[in-house]
């Protein structure tokens, strides 16, 4: 149960900090979510704020 950054991310780093798991770090070459930390926002939002806040579409479920 996971969220994945895809190499669309333009590295604007808008998504940490709405992440309330604190999931998202920055990568070698863009952001990444760890995939055991990530609980797709459940018991904290009703969507994921990843998804919500990033301008390029670029946090998505694979
Ligand atoms: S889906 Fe939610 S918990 Fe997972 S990385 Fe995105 S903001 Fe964090
Ligand atoms: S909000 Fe989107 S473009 Fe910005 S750092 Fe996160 S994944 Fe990358």
């Amino acid at each position: 149960m996971a969220f994945q950054i895809i190499d669309t991310c333009i590295n604007c780093g808008r998504c940490p900090k709405y992440c309330p798991v604190e999931a998202i770090t920055a990568g070698d070459d863009i952001f990444e979510i760890d995939p055991d930390i990530c609980v797709e926002c459940e018991g904290y939002y009703d969507t994921q704020q990843c998804a919500v806040v990033c301008p390029v579409e670029a946090c998505i479920k694979l």
